[in-house]
């Protein structure tokens, strides 16, 4: 007998099983968690000691139009990360909140050069995030809540460690280091800065991503994936700008559009980001709405929670509100994601089979 469909609303969003492969580790720390630790650390420099002020301080300056604000949201966010104690909390938080909003596997990533500034070393920020993953990991498992985290090392664009930080993605790979990626200001930095880095990582046969097409156009993507051989873009929100529309209104895909779709190369799109860099004008006119329509390998992501005040669940709600997704269209985001993870294939397909397609098949009756 048929069944009807659970209706769409946040709670049953919450419920369905998600797929995240885009968010910073700094970019979402808990705000009472960051006053904490700004105490314990002696960090005097927070905007706000209240939590919601805190909150409402980073969402406004996310979304001031100004970079140097929205930069400086990062600075206090790294600047509490510089013990293992506050990088494992974190970690482990991060873990927990994911899987409270429905996350059942996810990347996160984080750049383990900004943890540097007190006594840590590189090796040792790794380890301590890996630490806190896994005991974040245990704790949701014990409030009932299943998921899998693993890391995405990153590199910053305008630095010059990314083969240090590119070694080190191989060195942790079977300890649920997933790849690597660059991050950082996208104009004047190039992604063939890094050219060494990402040719290491292939000979490696090692997985990599790299922020593009996000504040920078086609050029930026072109390099990331032509020149660099990403396998993941992150954002690629301007592939939008190599397609164009014919007079009837049918699209018209440019080389490097059609090659983005017909490789199936994910994008990592995270909307209210977007729009807070932008990167798109609105939720409603953000470029996901066509691209999902041309059937590109589209994601969707959350990049950083704190400063866009967004998880998992309200990026999904937003979108099926905009556009009028049902289960079925968040179905396919999911798959889409699992199906791009940098995890060995038997076991994406193990969470598909196992997670993924009942829990949507229980939703959509
Ligand atoms: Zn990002």
């Amino acid at each position: 007998m048929p069944v009807n469909p659970t209706a769409l609303t946040a709670d049953s969003i919450r419920s369905a099983p998600k797929v995240l492969l885009h968010d910073h580790l700094d970019g979402g720390v808990r705000p009472a968690t960051l006053i904490e630790l700004a105490q314990q650390t002696g960090y005097g420099l927070l905007p706000s000691t209240d939590p919601v002020e805190l909150a409402r301080w980073f969402s406004e300056s996310a979304y001031s139009g100004s970079l140097e604000r929205y930069l400086e949201t990062f600075l206090h966010t790294v600047g509490v990360m510089q013990s293992r104690e506050a990088l494992i909390r974190v970690a482990s938080e991060c873990v927990q909140d994911l899987a409270a909003d429905g996350v059942v596997y996810a990347e996160v990533r984080f750049a383990p050069e900004l943890h540097v500034e007190q006594s840590l070393d590189l090796d040792e920020v790794v380890q301590a995030v890996l630490d806190g993953f896994a005991a974040g990991t245990q704790a949701a498992a014990a409030a009932g809540h299943m998921i899998r985290v693993r890391a995405l090392l990153t590199a910053m664009r305008h630095a010059a460690r990314s083969s240090e930080i590119a070694a080190l993605a191989v060195k942790y790979r079977e300890n649920e280091v997933a790849g690597f990626d660059i991050a950082g200001a996208e104009a004047g930095f190039p992604p063939t800065r890094h050219l060494d880095a990402f040719e290491y990582l292939r000979r490696e046969n090692a997985h990599f991503t790299i922020h593009a097409g996000e504040g920078f156009g086609l050029p930026s993507i072109w390099e990331a994936l032509q020149w660099c051989g990403a396998d993941r873009l992150g954002h690629g929100v301007r592939i939008i700008d190599d397609i164009s529309l014919a007079a009837d209104g049918t699209p018209q895909l440019g080389r490097l559009a059609a090659y983005v779709r017909d490789k199936r190369i994910p994008l990592e799109m995270a909307p209210t980001s977007n729009v807070q860099t932008g990167a798109a004008e609105s939720i409603a006119k953000h470029p996901i709405g066509l691209l999902t329509e041309l059937r590109f390998r589209v994601t969707v992501n959350t990049d950083n929670r704190l400063m866009s005040g967004c998880t998992m669940t309200s990026e999904m709600t937003g979108l099926a509100e905009a556009f009028g997704y049902g289960w079925d269209d968040l179905r396919w985001f999911t798959l889409n994601a699992m199906k791009s993870a940098f995890l060995p294939f038997d076991e994406r397909l193990a969470i598909i089979d196992d997670i993924i397609k009942p829990g949507y098949d229980s939703l959509s009756g």
